[in-house]
C-alpha cells in the first residue's frame, strides 16, 4: 500500500520491524505508532527506559500522515498554547537532523467578515502576554500579504513562527529516529487489551502473544476509546471524518499557510498545495454519540456550523462492531489495519472552486489526489494526557481533536514526564482524564 500524500511513503516490511527481544520485560509498552506514540517513546528512551511500540498496521498510516501539515499556535486553546510553543524548537531541532520539508512560513488566519474578525481578535486578546509572536493585520496589510487574492478580507491574525511540514516525510523521519534511539517498533501487531494483574499493569496482550511491561501508554488515536473499553474505562471520544486534496503545481501562489472559512492551504514542496475546508467535517451518529451527548452538546451548539452530522446504517454497524473488541480472539483492531475513509470529493471540488474564484493564480490547478482521515475528538477539544487512577501503570495520550500533529513533539515530551512522574502539576492538569467525571472520579 502507498500512502496518499505524495505516493512516496512505502511501508517498512514487517520482517524488518520485529525486534529480537519480544518476550523480554519492557519498562513501557505503547499502543499506537502515530506521532504521539512515537514522540512519547523517543522521550522515554532518552530518559533511559526500555520501550516497545505496537501498531496494528503500519507506523503513522492514520491521522499522523494524512493531516494538513500545519504547526500552528493561532486559535489553539489557551491550555495548549505552551505545547504549541514548546513544539517549535523541537520541530526546528528535528529539521536540522532530517529533511522533511519543514518551513517556518507563518500562518495567516483571515476573517471573511466582521463576526469572524471579532472572533480572531478575541482569541488574540486572550493569547497576548503568553510568549506568542501572533499579531493583528488590518485589511490593507492582508491585501499586501496576499497579492494573489482579489477577495478583500476583514482582517487577520498572523503568526510568523508557525510552520508547514510534509507530514508523511516527517513521520518517516521520526520513525527512523525512534528506531535509532533504540525503541522497538512492532508493526502489523495489534494490542488486543492491557493486562492487569493484582490491580496494576503487567503488560499487553497482542495478537501474537503477551508482552510484559511495567507501564502501558494508550496512544491509539481513534481506537483508544475501544482499547480503554476492554478495561471498563470510559473515554468520551467520537470520530469525525475530514477530507483533503492536493493540487497539481501552482506557480506564484502564496508562501504563507492560509486559514479561512472558505479554504485552508499549505504550499507543498512538490509545488502543489494541500487544500481543505475546516467547516466540512462529517460525523456519523453512533451509539457513542447518544451516550456522550451531554458532554458534547455545549461545544456542538457553539460550533455546529463546523460539523455535518449524518444518521444512517453506521449506527448499527458500530453497535455490532463494539461487541467484538476484547481479549483472546481476533477483533476489529485487526480487521481495520488502516482507517482509510472515503473523501468527500464534492466538497473538495467546491473548495478548490472557491479558491480559484478568489485567487486567479490557482485557475489552472487540478486535483492531483484526495484522501480523508478520521479524527479523534473529545468534548472540550483538548487531549487526554493522563494516568488512569484506577490502574496504576496505565496512561492515556489521545483525543487530540484535529491538532495533535503540530503539538506532537511537546505533547510526547510532556507524556514522558507524566509517565516518569516528573511533570509539573500545572502543565499536566488541563489534560487529566478525571475532568470528564465518567470513571467514578
Ligand atoms: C485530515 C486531517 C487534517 C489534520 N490537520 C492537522 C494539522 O494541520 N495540524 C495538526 O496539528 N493536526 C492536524 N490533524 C490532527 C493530527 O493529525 C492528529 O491529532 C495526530 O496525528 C494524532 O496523532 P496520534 O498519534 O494520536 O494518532 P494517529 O496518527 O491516528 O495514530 C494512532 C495509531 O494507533 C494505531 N492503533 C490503533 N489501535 C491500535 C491497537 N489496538 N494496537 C496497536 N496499534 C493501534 C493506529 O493504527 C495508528 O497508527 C489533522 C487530522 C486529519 C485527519
Amino acid at each position: 500500500m502507498q500512502f496518499k500524500q505524495d505516493g512516496k511513503r512505502q511501508p517498512v516490511p514487517y520482517d524488518m520491524t520485529s525486534p529480537q527481544n519480544l518476550g523480554q520485560h519492557y519498562d513501557v509498552a505503547i499502543a499506537g505508532a502515530g506521532i504521539i506514540g512515537l514522540a512519547t517513546a523517543l522521550f522515554l528512551r532518552e530518559r533511559g527506559l526500555s520501550v516497545v511500540v505496537f501498531d496494528k498496521g503500519e507506523a503513522a498510516y492514520e491521522q499522523s500522515s494524512r493531516n494538513w501539515g500545519w504547526m500552528r499556535t493561532i486559535s489553539q486553546d489557551m491550555a495548549e498554547l505552551s505545547l504549541a510553543l514548546d513544539s517549535r524548537p523541537l520541530w526546528r531541532q528535528w529539521a536540522r537532523e532530517g529533511d522533511f520539508g519543514f518551513r517556518p512560513c507563518g500562518l495567516l488566519s483571515v476573517a471573511a467578515d466582521a463576526g469572524e474578525w471579532s472572533g480572531l481578535r478575541g482569541w488574540l486578546d486572550q493569547a497576548t502576554g503568553r510568549g506568542l509572536d501572533a499579531r493583528m493585520a488590518e485589511a490593507d496589510e492582508v491585501a499586501r500579504l496576499l497579492p494573489q487574492f482579489r477577495r478583500r478580507w476583514a482582517g487577520a491574525v498572523f503568526a510568523p513562527g508557525d510552520a508547514g511540514i510534509e507530514p508523511d516525510q516527517a513521520m518517516n523521519f521520526l520513525e527512523s529516529k525512534v528506531r535509532q534511539a533504540g525503541v522497538d517498533i512492532v508493526t502489523g501487531n495489534a494490542v488486543r487489551r492491557i493486562d492487569i494483574r493484582g490491580g496494576t499493569v503487567a503488560g499487553v496482550e497482542t495478537e501474537t502473544g503477551f508482552v510484559a511491561a511495567g507501564k502501558v501508554v494508550v496512544a491509539a488515536g481513534v481506537w483508544s476509546r475501544w482499547l480503554c473499553a476492554t478495561l471498563g474505562i470510559v473515554l468520551p471520544q467520537l470520530r469525525v471524518i475530514a477530507s483533503v486534496l492536493r493540487t497539481t503545481p501552482v506557480d506564484g501562489g502564496p508562501d504563507v499557510n492560509l486559514a479561512s472559512t472558505r479554504y485552508c492551504l499549505r504550499r507543498r514542496r512538490d509545488g502543489g498545495y494541500t487544500v481543505a475546508r475546516r467547516n466540512s467535517s462529517l460525523t456519523h451518529v453512533t451509539p457513542d454519540s447518544l451516550r456522550f451527548m451531554r458532554q458534547y452538546l455545549p461545544n456542538y451548539l457553539r460550533q455546529k456550523q463546523l460539523l455535518r452530522v449524518r444518521m444512517g446504517m453506521d449506527f448499527f454497524r458500530e453497535l455490532r462492531l463494539e461487541r467484538r473488541f476484547g481479549p483472546g480472539r481476533p477483533n476489529p483492531f485487526e480487521d481495520f489495519r488502516t482507517c482509510d475513509p472515503v473523501p468527500d470529493t464534492e466538497t473538495l471540488k467546491e473548495t478548490l472552486d472557491h479558491l480559484k474564484e478568489d485567487a486567479p493564480v490557482f485557475r489552472s490547478a487540478r486535483i492531483a489526489a484526495s484522501w480523508a482521515g478520521t479524527i479523534d475528538v473529545l468534548p472540550d477539544a483538548l487531549p487526554v494526557l493522563s494516568p488512569v487512577a484506577r490502574y496504576p501503570g496505565l496512561f492515556l495520550a489521545t483525543g487530540f481533536s484535529a491538532h495533535g500533529f503540530g503539538i506532537g513533539p511537546a505533547a510526547g515530551r510532556l507524556m514522558a514526564d507524566i509517565v516518569t512522574d516528573t511533570a509539573p502539576t500545572a502543565s499536566a492538569a488541563p489534560f487529566r482524564l478525571e475532568r470528564f467525571h465518567l470513571n467514578g472520579d
